[in-house]
């Protein structure tokens, strides 16, 4: 059977373990074909991410915490000579405690964190690996529905989150002349370690499984095979969107009672 990502290079940041969403999409692009570089964040998860890359057959796992200057530049230069075709960015990082008071009480320190790791490295990362991508390619990113609408307990993330889909119709525009498509997939929520950082996460598990119209919850798989139609030539006329992955949850207004 044919596969949609042969002879194509993805570079995908933000596997921390075997359920990170970032994991489900490397292990759909080995699928298709895709040679595979993975990146960690820091010495604290080289080995688990090596171990995971050795699994998947990744090319190359290479550190770059994306707050840090040097080792995005550290990337680039590991990358000379590789012509990349799809970027994957599925990092956030918002401290525990605005994930779980009043968005209100957020501080100065807070807002800038969640929104440094988890909107601005979208651009730092598009501008240092988009000039590899001398063939064009897509860049993809990772939001959820908390950017336009209110989540109990999503407070600053869905701050961030906004911002993030705002970067995404910016480089979708600076980029598209060089044909790099940028899109982000809004994925219903999924335990990960991430998610287990929002207070009373089960309760949202729970609700969207209740509400959405196909009465479940979304699997990691469902949104890698997106991240596999944005990465192949089947996503080629998609650039500049949000693309819901969450058994359509986001639709639903009132819900009526039994
Ligand atoms: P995860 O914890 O497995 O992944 C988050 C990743 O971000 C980790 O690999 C972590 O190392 C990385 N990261 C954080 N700070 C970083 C930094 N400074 N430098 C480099 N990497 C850094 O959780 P996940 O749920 O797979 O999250 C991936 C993406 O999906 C995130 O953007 C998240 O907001 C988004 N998302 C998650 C859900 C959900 O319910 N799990 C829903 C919609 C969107």
């Amino acid at each position: 059977m044919s596969q949609l990502l042969a002879g194509k290079t993805a570079v995908i940041l933000g596997v921390a373990n075997r359920w990170s969403i970032a994991y489900a999409i490397a292990d759909a692009y080995r699928r298709e074909g895709a040679k595979l570089i993975l990146t960690y964040q820091g010495e604290r998860q080289k080995a688990t991410v090596e171990e995971l890359g050795a699994e998947l057959g990744a090319a190359k796992v290479l550190n770059c915490d994306v707050t840090k200057a040097e080792e995005l530049e550290g990337l680039v230069a590991e990358l000379a000579g590789e012509t990349l075709h799809a970027v994957v960015h599925s990092i956030a990082f918002a401290n525990r405690e605005d994930l779980s008071r009043p968005f209100l009480e957020t501080s100065r320190d807070g807002y800038l964190l969640a929104q440094e790791v988890s909107s601005y490295s979208l651009v730092s990362v598009s501008r240092a690996l988009s000039p590899l991508m001398t063939e064009g390619g897509s860049i993809m990113t990772l939001t959820y529905l908390g950017s336009v609408r209110v989540i109990p307990n999503y407070n600053v993330m869905g701050v961030a989150k906004a911002a993030l889909e705002a970067c995404v119709r910016y480089l979708a525009s600076d980029l598209g002349a060089k044909g790099i498509r940028v899109n982000a997939i809004s994925a219903g929520p999924i335990k990960t370690a991430s998610a287990r950082g929002i207070k009373d996460f089960s309760k949202v598990l729970d609700g969207v499984a209740a509400v959405a119209p196909l009465k479940r919850n979304t699997e990691t798989a469902e949104v890698a095979d997106t991240a596999v139609f944005l990465g192949s030539a089947l996503g080629r006329g998609v650039t500049g969107n949000v693309i819901y992955v969450d058994a359509g949850f986001q639709v639903m207004g009132l819900q009526q009672p039994e």
